[in-house]
């Protein structure tokens, strides 16, 4: 028997990766529908046999969230087949405002793959890991309301952003060597130090 509901979830629910993981679980169980973030709450649309273990999947939430509520209510709207991460709405403008996330084992690894995408780069991070506090200007938590909107994603980022099988799906820091923020070294007035690490030399 199908069953489907409307599932709206609120807590920390912003910048921790909360939509790929739905995404994923429905993948997972076999659900179609779709997922929205809407400011102060996560708002899915589902529809499949296996709603119930979905449902208590959803109910965990991904590593770095924190869930306050799950409410689900019955729903009459078309769910058509296959599952969609939904743009973002503007309904409330309230919501928690996760912190920065220290860098995950799985980014430090990228770090230190030699001839990576994300070799020796500083800023890389997941929907694990990465800065968040720091670099939401508002909510809903999307890259063109963040200090990163300066850093338009490379075709390769923007691939990984797009593939529900990276750890970077739906990544609002996505960055690389490529497309993301650089660092300069500057002396005490403001004058650039030319040097090929600025880390590597600041330490030095
Ligand atoms: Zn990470
Ligand atoms: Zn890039």
């Amino acid at each position: 028997m199908q069953k489907k509901g409307r599932i709206s979830v609120r807590g920390i629910v912003q910048g921790v990766g909360f939509r790929p993981f739905v995404y994923a679980r429905a993948c997972e169980f076999g659900i179609s529908g779709s997922v929205k973030n809407l400011g102060s709450e996560v708002e899915i649309y589902a529809r499949g046999e296996r709603f119930a273990d979905f449902l208590a999947a959803v109910s965990r939430g991904p590593p770095m969230s924190r869930i306050d509520s799950v409410n689900v209510t019955k729903t009459d709207a078309g769910i058509p087949d296959g599952f969609v991460i939904l743009t973002s709405g503007t309904g409330s403008f309230s919501g928690m405002i996760p912190p920065d996330i220290a860098i995950c084992d799985d980014c430090i690894a990228d770090i230190f793959t030699p001839g990576g995408r994300y070799e020796s780069y500083w800023a890389t991070s997941c929907v694990n890991c990465g800065p968040r506090y720091s670099i939401i200007r508002e909510i809903p938590y999307d890259r063109e309301r963040t200090s990163m909107d300066e850093f338009p994603p490379c075709p390769a980022c923007a691939g990984e952003y797009g593939d529900p099988h990276s750890r970077r799906h739906h990544a609002q820091t996505i960055a690389c060597r490529t497309c993301g923020p650089g660092l300069r070294l500057m002396d005490r007035l403001g004058n650039d130090i030319p040097c090929v690490d600025p880390i590597r030399e600041a330490a030095a």
